[in-house]
């Protein structure tokens, strides 16, 4: 047993993660685990509500395990499993689903998005139930602390009202978690762009140097800047986005000095950038390799986890049903 306050925070497996979601979250989770009980999961069953095409479900769930573990997610300290293995998740889901009215869920802004962005005339109750699927993911495990972006944040706070509600309804089960900020840095990808797979501007973890060096000697810079001596303005290139990540603050501040005085090139500003760039992001290459290497020792890894997972979800679920009292 363990004293230490719990979080707890999932993953779709999307496969390879790069630069934006190592930078958003999974930094942010590796330093938890220096001071808290940290749950993190594989949510599979959330992948469903993107694609009924599971073929790449389960390979895309060992490559993002590898970047994790790669990044510095320690399996003795943290408990790694996968949504799917605890089916005592989906138990709790159909509970809170008769407690949550409707209204909350089709209120919540990622639905109505979802159903706009892709013009979806007939959605599917796991699109609108997701967000319940999720505070049943959380409240399993009663975490103190979910850390999450600031666009997040709304669904923590519906797990708080289902948490309420399940409770004056059954009896008080659950604590309310709290939401733990991410501090997310603006991680832009090579066109510019937000980072996104979808935009297919990444640099991902499992990127060699080279491939990296490839990536970022075209990507784009203040656009005004169209000639060497032309002088740049730092504050809207994204390559200077880069370097608040990475550059140590002095050598920033003469790469931007140099922008502005055309006292460099985009190149020589890009080199800086390599400079620092590539050796941590080497460091998590060749440990994620190690683990890409061997899919069966991560897939035990898996394994393992969410049996000790289980072992909790499993206590949880006992006490939900003797508060629920439908058993004779
Ligand atoms: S010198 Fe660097 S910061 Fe300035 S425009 Fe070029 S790439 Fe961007």
């Amino acid at each position: 047993m363990t004293s230490k306050e719990r979080v707890l925070s999932g993953m779709r497996p999307s496969g390879r993660l790069h630069l934006g979601n190592y930078l958003g979250a999974l930094a942010n989770w590796v330093k938890l685990q220096d001071s808290f009980d940290c749950f993190y999961f594989v949510a599979d069953w959330h992948a469903l509500t993107d694609d009924l095409d599971t073929s790449d479900v389960a390979g895309n769930a060992i490559e993002m395990l590898a970047d994790w573990l790669g990044a510095g997610l320690d399996p003795e300290r943290s408990t790694l499993f996968i949504q799917s293995l605890v089916p005592e998740h989906a138990e709790l889901h159909l509970l809170f689903s008769m407690t949550t009215p409707v209204t909350w869920l089709e209120r919540v802004p990622t639905y109505r998005e979802r159903i706009e962005q892709q013009h979806l005339e007939s959605p599917s109750y796991g699109l609108l139930g997701y967000p319940l699927l999720q505070s049943a993911d959380i409240l399993m495990y009663k975490p103190k602390w979910v850390p999450v972006g600031i666009d997040q944040a709304p669904h923590v706070e519906l797990t708080r009202e289902v948490a309420r509600r399940f409770n004056h309804t059954f009896g008080a089960l659950f604590p309310e978690p709290d939401v733990k900020l991410t501090e997310i840095p603006k991680v832009p990808g090579t066109d510019g762009r937000k980072m996104s797979k979808s935009y297919g501007n990444t640099i991902e973890l499992a990127d060699t140097p080279e491939e990296i060096v490839r990536k970022i000697r075209p990507m784009v810079t203040d656009p005004a800047r169209k000639r060497r001596s032309d002088p740049g303005n730092p504050d809207i290139c994204p390559v200077f986005d880069l370097h608040k990540i990475f550059t140590p603050e002095a050598e920033r501040q003469s790469v931007a000095t140099n922008c502005r005085t055309a006292g460099f090139g985009c190149l020589d500003c890009k080199d800086v950038l390599l400079k620092h760039m590539l050796p941590p992001l080497e460091r998590i290459r060749e440990r994620r390799q190690v683990f890409a290497e061997k899919p069966d020792a991560v897939k035990d890894v898996l394994i393992e986890g969410s049996r000790r997972a289980r072992v909790v979800a499993q206590q949880t679920m006992k006490e939900v049903r003797d508060a629920v009292k439908l058993t004779p």
